[in-house]
């Protein structure tokens, strides 16, 4: 990505309140990435049904009125109530019939009604729809009883969807099928979005194998790669697979270089604290601007966030801890909105994830002054309220863990421990991961 004039860490550092580097609330750390992240400005026209997903560049204007006509919501009789007599039956005569796509245009008389099915125009002169099953038909006439109708009812209006002229989607939304149809009766073939991010990831560590390869003592396969792939692909960004890197500095910054020099965003995992073999914190201070965080959370605490430059290039970096959770745990709290931010998406158009409350089946203890993120699985009660209960040990390194929760439970930073039959914030997998 070229990006002139971007803010400095520092700059943005001093407009995050409280600002610590060394304990960092979550809130604190997601709103400095939100002031941070620049995003894409190619836009690209695509046809309407490859824009599922994608983050809309400009306001869509309605080129007509929605609905064009007033129109028939049921199938009935169109009349004018001024023809219908107050408390007692009205009778009319059936002038001729309308249909969708088939409008009745002959004269109606006063006295006189329309056969007329949903979504047919309404004759000139008919205000109103009374449903068929209120009737009664009989040689050419219809018997209207009292009370069933009142003018206008029955009748969509012209416009009253959309005027012409006004916006029906605005920049930055990301457009979910309903837009998409919504678009389509617009009929809009074409839509302009701003092209996909591309995100480059790599897994960093020595003792990591890659799956094909004999696991030797004390090494382990590679799963983190496996899981952003997946997240990533659920974003529905580009993405640059660079592999497993060796914990050796040179290697590193190969990586790192090329990373930065084809993505607009590199994800790495593994080799941000502190200890001897954790190379990829020098590398990356050497290519760029890179804050080194302790977030106050659990799973999660050592994370890099900043950018790094390469040939003229610029990218953001994520730096995640290593632990398999924390990976997880992490790319939902910073990376995924950042992501969605980079690629375009207004805040209106983030989905700022609804939680669902939930009684915990067991007491859990927490230290307040960090947010905890603890794996659950959500299940319906008898008396209909969400249960949740926790998926045993909450290692960061127990992968399972994510596997066999269905979701989050959020413990937030002020919380302390909670009892059994408390309630709970629970941040679903469905629909996200
Ligand atoms: P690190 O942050 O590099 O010290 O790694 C922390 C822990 O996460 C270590 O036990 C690593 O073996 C493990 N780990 C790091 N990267 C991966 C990975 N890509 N897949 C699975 N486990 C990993
Ligand atoms: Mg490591």
């Amino acid at each position: 990505m070229q990006t002139p004039a971007l803010p400095t860490i520092e700059q943005i550092a001093s407009c995050v309140a409280g600002y610590d580097p060394n304990a960092l609330a979550v809130t604190q750390a997601q709103d400095f990435i939100a002031r941070f992240v620049p995003q894409v400005g190619a836009v690209e026209r695509l046809a309407l049904r490859c824009a599922l997903g994608r983050a809309l560049a400009h306001d869509v204007v309605s080129p007509f009125d929605v609905p064009s006509h007033d129109n028939s919501a049921m199938d009935g009789y169109a009349l004018r109530s001024a023809d219908l007599r107050g408390d007692a039956p009205t009778t009319l005569r059936v002038a001729g019939t309308g249909y969708a796509g088939q409008a009745f245009d002959g004269p109606v008389a006063a006295g006189e009604c329309v056969r007329i099915m949903t979504g047919a125009v309404m004759p000139a002169g008919l205000d109103t729809v009374v449903p068929q099953e209120f009737t009664t038909a009989r040689d050419g006439t219809v018997v209207v009883p009292p009370g069933v109708v009142s003018a206008g009812d029955n009748r969509r209006l012209k416009g009253e969807d959309l005027a012409r002229g006004e916006a029906a989607l605005h920049a930055g939304r990301v457009l979910r099928p309903a837009d998409i149809g919504l678009l389509a009766s617009l009929g809009q073939a074409e839509v302009p979005v701003r092209r996909r991010l591309r995100v480059a990831f790599f897994s960093t560590g020595d003792e990591l194998r890659s799956i094909g390869e004999p696991l030797a003592a004390g090494c382990v396969y590679d799963s983190n790669r496996y899981t952003i792939h997946g997240m990533l692909t659920r974003l529905g960004v580009e993405l640059l697979d660079l592999g497993v890197v060796r914990d050796d500095p040179a290697a590193l910054e190969t990586v790192f270089r090329s990373a930065c020099e084809n993505a607009d965003a590199v994800i790495t995992s593994g080799g941000v604290s502190v200890g001897e073999a954790d190379h990829t914190r020098q590398v990356m201070g050497r290519l760029g601007e890179v804050a080194f965080w302790r977030i106050a959370m659990r799973p999660g605490r050592p994370m890099a966030f900043g950018r790094i430059a390469s040939n003229g290039r610029t990218a953001v970096l994520f730096g995640l801890p290593g632990n398999p959770v924390a990976v997880m745990v992490t790319f939902y709290a910073f990376v995924r909105d950042a992501l969605l931010v980079m690629a375009g998406a207004s805040s209106q158009g983030l989905q700022t994830l609804p939680l669902l409350r939930a009684r915990t089946t067991e007491a859990i203890r927490k230290k307040p002054g960090r947010t905890e993120y603890q794996r659950g699985i959500v299940t319906r009660a008898a008396d209909g309220d969400w249960d949740v209960q926790l998926t045993g040990a909450q290692g960061s390194g127990i992968l399972r863990s994510m596997s066999v929760a269905n979701g989050l439970v959020v413990l937030h930073h002020e919380q302390g421990s909670v009892e059994r039959g408390d309630y709970v914030d629970i941040l679903p997998f469905d629909g996200l991961v």
